[in-house]
């Protein structure tokens, strides 16, 4: 059933939602100085700093769908302005799985991670999160932290079959063979450690993976929200529909680290981050990790580390000729950061790890 839904989807996508011409930046030098003054999806989630439990705030209603859309609040029909408890637990599980203190306070800190661009793919899939706050007890109390695995998969763990370990990927529009070898760039990165390869379908209609821009509503109910906010989403394996936001300024290669230009995006890091779902893995709560949920404009992160290795090997394998030291292994600064994150969580973090793993996640 679930396959014959997806079928529909992309045939409806490709009749009544066709793919759009994307805003390709060849490099950072060849974006006008105009789309600098593009404001992002979430900016405006700025004025509500220092909100706090029990007021009425114009306009919250939208940071109530935010936190609907990523899994953070299940009841999505009563999105009020009322900063409630349902919205101060979603601050809370939501600080939980991005290693902010843990206040169900909406602090700079806090904000300014919501307003980041992010995957749109949920953190909490089906009421389960895939983030810190869905793991056991046990995960957060060691004293070697950062040693133990974040990655995740999809509810059901699924993956591409024994069968169908050499995938094929075709384009809904015609791109340029720089833009398209980005995405081969991008795929050879995930070869590299499995026993996966990745090739240019011969045909569009048998493509295991089918990559298109699109813009706002394009049919599988997941709409595009122009400049920043959700930058591009992926389906679990064997789905293969991978998906990005044709409004983004998309750059396609250089060092974009050193752009001016405040809503540029790398596409080759935005491509890495979705093919890891495409494969079968979730949102990690490692920050400098490929499957964390947010990349900043401007931001280039291209390199699988630990978290995503283990995580990639675990459905597939290791390809032989790995050789076992990813070229970024977890960053000790988000490592410190997790730790102190988690002491300042204070006494009721334990009690509500405890809840979530005793009780089924149903504090979510
Ligand atoms: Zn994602
Ligand atoms: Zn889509």
């Amino acid at each position: 059933m679930k396959l014959q839904l997806l079928s529909v989807v992309v045939l409806a996508s490709l009749f009544l939602f066709p793919s759009v011409s994307a805003r390709f930046f060849p490099n950072i030098t060849s974006i006008p100085p105009w789309v600098s003054n593009i404001t992002g999806a979430w900016d405006g989630f700025h004025k509500f700093a220092g909100c706090h439990s029990g007021q009425k705030v114009d306009g919250l209603s939208k940071l109530k769908k935010y936190f609907g859309r990523f899994g953070y609040i299940p009841d999505v029909s009563n999105f009020t302005d009322d900063y409630d408890d349902s919205l101060e637990a979603a601050i809370k599980t939501y600080q939980q799985n991005f290693n902010l203190n843990v206040t169900g306070e909406l602090d700079s800190q806090t904000l300014q991670q919501l307003m980041r661009p992010r995957c749109g793919n949920a953190d909490i899939v089906n009421g389960t999160s895939t983030m810190n706050s869905g793991k056991p007890s046990s995960f957060h109390t060691t004293a070697h932290f950062h040693t133990t695995a974040h990655y995740s998969f999809f509810p059901g763990q699924p993956s591409w079959p024994a069968s169908n370990r050499d995938l094929t990927y075709a384009f809904y529009e015609n791109l340029t063979d720089d833009e398209k070898s980005v995405f081969q760039r991008a795929f050879d990165r995930w070869a590299a450690v499995t026993t996966l390869t990745f090739t240019p379908a011969s045909s569009f209609a048998t493509a295991d993976i089918k990559i298109g821009f699109f813009s706002g509503d394009h049919g599988d109910g997941e709409s595009f929200d122009g400049v920043l906010g959700t930058l591009a989403h992926a389906f679990a394996p064997t789905a293969g529909l991978f998906h990005l936001d044709a409004a983004e300024n998309w750059v396609v290669s250089g060092d974009i680290s050193t752009s001016t230009v405040s809503t540029a995006v790398d596409l080759e890091s935005v491509a890495v981050h979705e093919i890891g779902h495409l494969l079968g893995l979730g949102h990690s709560s490692v920050a400098g990790s490929i499957m964390y949920p947010t990349i900043s404009a401007g931001t280039r992160r291209t390199e699988l580390t630990n978290d995503d290795i283990q995580g990639i090997q675990k459905l597939y394998g290791s390809n032989p000729n790995y050789n076992g030291t990813p070229t970024v292994s977890a960053q000790e600064s988000d490592t410190s950061q997790n730790s102190a994150a988690h002491n300042g969580g204070g006494s009721r973090w334990p009690f509500l790890v405890l809840l979530a793993a005793g009780f089924g996640f149903l504090y979510l």
